[in-house]
């Protein structure tokens, strides 16, 4: 079984969108209530979204079953009010839990979180606890900037996010590290603020002790790890002149990292310096690099190609493409045979 841990529902229908301008438009102005629409999306427009998209790039690139969660970029945590967050993810969230419903051998849910800027993130704690609980959903985005591109919220070391982290592990999910959209102009969603994201979480992971209070907790670092496999030398020696652990005792059994990384050179340099143990496959599609790489006339987010390249063992393509991501998300099990 292939199993990609990084899709998000980018192709949703436009009533999702409309849903959300008019919540936006609501907010402009501070006498009106928060916005109380709903959505109506029939079950054949969520198969139309699918069935030229995600489903078909499934059965092309040879993939059986995808993680899936709402658009990351469209979380926009910075927007409105914890109310606004609220209803948001709830829909969202909703959405999701239907694809997977519809398509329950190709989708499995993970959730996005009511992040907003400034409010505790205990305040996430029942719409994940109603996800994995009531929708069977198997982790979620914690987004590390509620603030979309100005770093507001401590780092993810200190114990302010501490409840969000106990729940976590009561309910034996992880959380993939995911910004959303960057309301600051210096940083690129995508080509930025993702990646540097990323970065930082690992960076941050190195300075806490967070792993030793949380010695199950589970986190999957995107997009490759950002700059962090590329710097790996320069992160074991900031541990080290740090008087940290080293990275593999300190944080390996905790952090992973997926292969959204979109070219060739790239992945081979992932698998050289983490461990096989560490790496979940993962494309994100369809996500944030859509095009062919007229390179090699693939598209750029078809990672298992770079993967199938490779000369990897039978065991380590089965940790890479299955086991490792059973390890991380227990959960999937019963959702997959189910
Ligand atoms: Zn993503």
């Amino acid at each position: 079984m292939i199993i990609d841990c990084h899709g998000h529902y980018t192709t949703a229908p436009k009533a999702l969108q409309d849903y959300r301008d008019a919540q936006i438009a609501a907010l402009k102005d501070p006498a009106r209530p928060p916005y109380d629409g709903s959505i109506n999306i029939s079950d054949d427009q969520i198969r139309e979204s699918l069935e030229g998209a995600q489903l078909k790039l499934q059965r092309e690139r040879g993939t059986d079953v995808t993680i899936f969660s709402p658009r990351a970029s469209a979380m926009a945590h910075h927007i409105g009010t914890a109310t606004t967050s609220a209803d948001w993810s709830r829909q969202c969230n909703d959405l999701i839990h239907r694809v997977c419903t519809l398509y329950p051998s190709n989708f499995v849910g993970v959730c996005q979180l009511p992040q907003s800027p400034g409010v505790p993130p205990e305040n996430v704690i029942d719409e994940l606890v109603r996800c994995v609980d009531e929708l069977g959903f198997i982790g979620c985005n914690l987004n590390p900037d509620p603030s979309g591109g100005h770093w507001t919220a401590p780092p993810l070391i200190d114990k302010y996010w501490y409840p969000v982290y106990e729940k976590m592990v009561e309910l034996d999910v992880p959380a993939m590290v995911h910004v959303s959209s960057s309301c600051n102009p210096v940083f690129h969603a995508t080509g930025a603020h993702y990646i540097n994201a990323d970065t930082t979480a690992f960076m941050q992971f190195i300075q806490g002790d967070l792993f030793k209070d949380f010695p199950t907790l589970r986190f999957i670092i995107p997009h490759g790890g950002g700059a962090v496999p590329f710097h790996w030398g320069r992160y074991r020696g900031l541990a080290q002149d740090m008087k940290r652990p080293t990275l593999e005792e300190h944080l390996l059994k905790n952090v992973f990292f997926d292969t959204c990384v979109y070219h060739l050179p790239g992945i081979e340099l992932l698998l050289k310096v983490v461990p096989v143990d560490n790496i979940l496959f993962g494309s994100e599609m369809v996500g944030a690099v859509r095009g062919i790489d007229p390179r090699t006339g693939q598209y750029y987010d078809d990672t298992k190609k770079y993967l199938d390249a490779l000369s990897l063992s039978d065991g380590d393509r089965y940790k890479l493409f299955e086991g490792n991501a059973r390890r991380v998300y227990p959960r999937i099990a019963k959702r997959l045979t189910s």
